[in-house]
């Protein structure tokens, strides 16, 4: 029987999912732990909006975390997923969808062969063991302040010295796990090219973020990127390009349209998702043929999943992907420079000190930060993050949906019009000076 309680204030349904669901969320960002006050429960989406359970309507600036370049309900994805469950939810084989959407990556960035998963971690997960499989070494070095995903070996944290072992950096991570992780600070060629001095022949892999986004958006350094490229290919390393969260999205070519294609080089493994699925559960690694075939049926390295390639998940990245034109882009494009432009002129406006990062179409703020940005890890902790919280719910208070944390990018979509632009520039100013107003102690 379909009856469900019906559930009439975000509190209510926040309360129940606490009594069945650890913490009431299937992903912490979710519960609102660093901004405070009751998680919105939203029972649907149009273009720029979302709809909580109490009705009321937000200018969406998360976009899912950023699948939803298209704004939400678009007519194609939305028939071409109908059509999709029409003919099947799940065969357990193959289908045709898998191939298309396959060469539409291809077709968009360098990368020979395709492999469909469910989610970004299995997508860097992978790419991992398949850097190890492909290298015959062990150890894996990423950046401080970049998420790949919640695997064990990647959620491990800073230690005390550069090219030492990374400590666990979560409850269940083994030490072990942690050992084979060596943590370096963003944008430090100095720290790379010491790690790669003392454990070179070691290290199977680079992995990073095309630009990272989890820390809020930190701008690598003029031919930072290049700079990997060049290390890892001079030590046979290879480089894992975590592309998840900035593909198909900061530009047309994704995070690589910023450097690698400008420059001419193209990474070893390339790992996506998020925008590739349009909001269905879709991530993939890519790479040339010599890479990918190490992969099972056939090469060594396995890796399977019985809804990886799902037909429905499929036909929704498919309508994204290929509906994602020049003027899609330019559309995002142009609503990320207007709720950009108009949240710096509030910034300027009550003398609050910030700094923006950007990418392409992705940017963030942080907040007293204006004396050097923020290049690393360190820079994006040091930030007077006691700001973001009151920003947020007079936001969220003006119908605005921010990330509900300092450190996350700022999604818009191609639905992302006048009308909702004019909501976000008209709820800035209230919502700069409750930032303005607030204290460390809170
Ligand atoms: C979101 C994200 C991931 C993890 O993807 P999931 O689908 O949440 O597992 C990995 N890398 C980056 C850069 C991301 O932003």
């Amino acid at each position: 029987m379909s009856t469900r309680t019906p559930r009439t204030t975000n509190a209510a349904a926040f309360a129940a999912a606490q009594t069945v669901i650890p913490g009431g969320v299937d992903s912490p960002v979710r519960a609102f732990g660093s901004v405070g006050g009751t998680p919105r429960f939203m029972e649907r989406a149009q273009g720029p909006y979302l709809y909580d359970v109490e009705g009321r309507e937000y200018v969406d600036l998360v976009c899912s975390w950023g699948p939803m370049l298209l704004g939400h309900g678009h007519p194609a994805v939305v028939e071409a997923v109908h059509a999709a469950v029409d003919r099947g939810l799940s065969f357990g084989t193959s289908t045709e969808s898998e191939t298309a959407l396959a060469e539409l990556i291809a077709s968009k960035v360098p990368v020979e062969r395709v492999r469909f998963v469910s989610t970004g971690t299995e997508a860097t997960m992978t790419a991992l063991r398949l850097a190890r499989g492909v290298t015959g070494r062990n150890l894996i070095v990423k950046f401080a302040g970049c998420y790949h995903g919640h695997s064990d070996g990647l959620l491990a944290a800073a230690g005390s010295g550069v090219a030492t072992a990374a400590l666990p950096g979560s409850a269940g991570v083994t030490e072990a796990a942690a050992s084979e992780t060596l943590v370096v600070t963003y944008n430090s060629r100095e720290e790379l090219e010491k790690a790669f001095a003392e454990r070179g022949s070691e290290i199977a892999a680079v992995i990073t973020e095309a630009v990272p986004c989890n820390m809020g958006v930190v701008e690598p350094q003029d031919g930072f990127n290049a700079f990997l490229r060049e290390i890892t290919q001079r030590h046979g390393a290879l480089l894992i390009w975590d592309e998840v969260l900035t593909g198909f999205r900061a530009t047309s070519r994704g995070a690589w349209g910023l450097s690698g294609e400008p420059e001419g080089w193209t990474p070893d493994i390339w790992c996506f998702g998020k925008v590739i699925g349009g909001g269905m559960p879709v991530a993939a690694l890519a790479g040339s043929a010599a890479i990918m075939d190490h992969l099972a049926p056939l090469g060594p390295v396995y890796q399977a999943g019985t809804l990886s390639g799902n037909p429905v998940a499929m036909a929704a990245g498919y309508a994204t992907l290929s509906s994602a034109d020049d003027a899609v882009y330019a559309a995002v494009q142009r609503a990320s420079d207007a709720v950009r432009e108009g949240l710096v002129a509030a910034l300027d406006a009550e003398g609050v000190d910030h700094s923006i990062q950007r990418a392409g179409t992705l940017f963030s703020v942080a907040f007293g930060t204006s004396k050097g940005g923020v290049k690393d890890y360190a820079d994006a902790q040091g930030q007077e993050v006691f700001r973001y919280a009151p920003f947020f719910q007079s936001m969220l208070e003006s119908g605005v949906y921010l990330p509900p944390s300092v450190f996350e990018a700022w999604f818009v979509s191609a639905a992302h019009d006048d009308a909702a632009i004019g909501t976000v520039l008209e709820a800035l100013p209230g919502a700069v000076r409750a930032a303005a107003a607030a204290t460390p102690q809170g």
